[in-house]
């Protein structure tokens, strides 16, 4: 049976290191049906109160250590089996299953979207750029949303179990953003597109959104809008929400 529906949604935004401030700001500024009440995220307690997740850009290694401090790298685990996630840049990284380049020693990830990323994977010579983007699915899509790159990570497979929710791929960029003479993996043997999965730089995996762009750090809140409206109420109604 439905649970009846509160008149808010709680997303918690992953506030150890980054640009979560710049996402807070993003969220205050949607007007949505619903309220949405916004938990800066640094201990379980917190992670408890929320219906969805927002983990920032910013350094994936150090968010992890910092979340393995603040012991929530396993809750983080757990949450994603039941609600929504949607990670940008490091926060794309730290949601992926497999990541290749990774610090020295490895790094942990919390395994929810059946990707693999390499991280700074645009290479040093582009660093950092802007692209506009087009995205499927975004309020006034012929409007193109201005995607900022910052040592974003890229994707190098999409390799989803049987059993996993589909992937479904929201936005590319040109191929010629990628560094030249380097093909980084073989394509996937069941992969039927046949562009290179390295151009994919916003996709959904059931409730998951990734992005290995910054919408937070423009002044576009679409991005930021769809995450809520497509990722997050619609889960709403199968569980009940958090009390206020
Ligand atoms: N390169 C960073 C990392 O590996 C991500 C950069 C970013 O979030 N802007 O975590």
């Amino acid at each position: 049976m439905q649970q009846p529906s509160s008149d808010h949604v709680t997303i918690g935004i992953l506030a150890l290191q980054g640009a979560f401030a710049e996402h807070q700001v993003m969220l205050q500024k949607l007007s949505l049906k619903k309220r949405v009440i916004i938990v800066l995220v640094r201990q379980q307690e917190d992670l408890d109160k929320c219906d969805a997740l927002i983990i920032p850009g910013g350094e994936s290694t150090t968010i992890a250590l910092l979340a393995r401090l603040a012991g929530l790298l396993e809750p983080m685990r757990e949450f994603l089996k039941t609600k929504p996630v949607w990670g940008t840049c490091a926060g794309a990284i730290l949601l992926a299953r497999w990541v290749e380049n990774a610090k020295k020693g490895g790094q942990e990830l919390l395994e929810g979207v059946s990707v693999a990323v390499a991280r700074n994977g645009f290479g040093s010579q582009v660093e950092s750029f802007e692209a506009p983007l087009e995205v499927d699915g975004l309020r006034e899509p012929n409007r193109p949303f201005p995607g900022i790159f910052i040592r974003a990570p890229v994707v190098l497979a999409l390799r989803p179990a049987p059993a996993d929710p589909p992937i479904q791929i929201i936005s590319r960029v040109s191929a010629s953003l990628l560094p030249a003479g380097q093909t980084v993996v073989s394509p996937d043997e069941d992969d039927t597109d046949p562009r290179d999965p390295r151009t994919i730089v916003a996709l959904r995996q059931g409730m998951h959104l990734l992005t290995t762009f910054h919408p937070e750090l423009t002044k576009d809140d679409r991005f930021h809008e769809y995450f809520v409206k497509e990722c997050v109420l619609p889960t709403l109604g199968s569980r009940s929400s958090s009390p206020a």
